[in-house]
């Protein structure tokens, strides 16, 4: 590999900057999930024709795959403000109330983590979605009044990663409720060649593709390892990311050809090693990792699942045979035969 003199100009620029331009602003800069773009567009064009806000939206799927990106997107072909927060921040009903007065027509406002709405913020937000009402209790005892508010029409856009958290009242007031899917490593590769245009950081194809394929199937890891290699092109003054360099830069960062990194390495250990390939609790996994059980069904488990590695049982997790062969081992009390006989029948 050749080295310049002359490392990136651009790495100056800091982080926020950096997502700003990164994060697609209208749906056409959106890579994949063809099908929700297609749904989404048709809804949009539909409220705007009839001069309405869009109905409240759900997405849910596992962390970094676009969820907020796709709020930030309805405002702006809603032309609304995006005003954003999340379950765990809000804390009292002031918080919400004072969020939603100040709400204006065809606003979104962008709930992350909506699981998370503890019960009384949850008793607010129904008559809100519902028919753009809010109450407010004001003084205490026998004094207290509640004066009703009409709120000018928004869009609710709440994202989760735990739809089977949602209370079904919840649920059921969204009108448009859509599932987004980890990204092929093709999807991922245009992430990643569209993010080195918004850093001004030149890459092959070649390189592209190889941080596409290590990526977990999300665009936020593609767009984090993209980072990195572009760390390790500047320290050794490389102009453009080429394969080698990329291979070697997330080698260094411990992500396998799989996209598998360290944790999903130690993940499968212990399932393989100490619980002989499962089933498994996932509380009792928890433990062993020293990871809390939410880390490890949205972030570790997706990704695993989808490469054929672990699979869900009602009665806990287990290793495929695929986790067995990435880990060269043999299943520990199955010999073979078991294992043939198990699944011809
Ligand atoms: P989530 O809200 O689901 O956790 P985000 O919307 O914050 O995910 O996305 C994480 C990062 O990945 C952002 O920097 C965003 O710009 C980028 N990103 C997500 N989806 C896409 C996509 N489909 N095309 C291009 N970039 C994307």
């Amino acid at each position: 590999m050749e080295a310049s003199d002359k490392p990136f100009e651009n790495l100056r620029r800091n982080a926020d900057e950096d997502a700003v331009s990164i994060r697609p602003q209208a749906l056409e800069e959106f890579i994949g999930q063809e099908s929700l773009k297609d749904k989404l567009s048709i809804f949009i064009k539909a409220s705007q024709s009839r001069d309405e806000p869009l109905d409240h939206t759900l997405f849910y799927g596992p962390p970094g795959l676009g969820k907020t990106t796709l709020a930030g997107i309805i405002a702006r072909e809603m032309k609304g403000n995006l005003k954003t927060t999340s379950g765990p921040a809000l804390e009292r009903a002031g918080d919400l109330a004072a969020i939603l007065s100040n709400v204006q027509l065809g606003d979104v406002l962008f709930i992350d983590e909506i699981h998370r709405l503890s019960a009384n913020i949850e008793e607010i937000l129904y008559p809100a979605m519902e028919d753009f009402s809010l109450s407010i209790v004001i003084g205490k005892g026998p004094l207290a009044r509640s004066i009703k508010l009409q709120l000018p029409k928004f869009t609710l856009v709440g994202a989760t990663t735990r739809l089977g958290l949602l209370t079904s009242p919840l649920r059921a007031r969204f009108g448009i409720v859509e599932q987004l899917d980890l990204y092929s490593p093709e999807e991922l590769t245009r992430i990643v060649r569209r993010g080195a245009d918004a850093l001004e950081a030149r890459i092959t194809k070649e390189a592209a593709e190889e941080i596409g394929m290590r990526a977990r199937g999300t665009p936020r890891v593609s767009l984090r390892l993209l980072k990195r290699v572009r760390d390790v092109a500047t320290v050794r003054g490389a102009e453009i990311i080429e394969t080698g360099l990329a291979k070697a830069a997330l080698d260094m960062l411990g992500v396998d050809k799989q996209g598998f990194d360290g944790q999903d390495r130690k993940f499968l250990s212990a399932l393989t090693e100490l619980f002989d390939g499962g089933p498994v609790g996932l509380s009792t996994l928890s433990a062993a990792l020293n990871e809390d059980t939410g880390t490890i069904e949205d972030i570790y488990e997706p990704y695993l699942i989808q490469k054929g590695m672990i699979e869900r049982t009602p009665r806990g997790r287990k290793a495929t045979r695929g986790a067995y062969e990435y880990l060269g081992i043999r299943p520990k009390n199955q010999p073979r035969q078991l294992n043939l006989l198990e699944e011809d029948f």
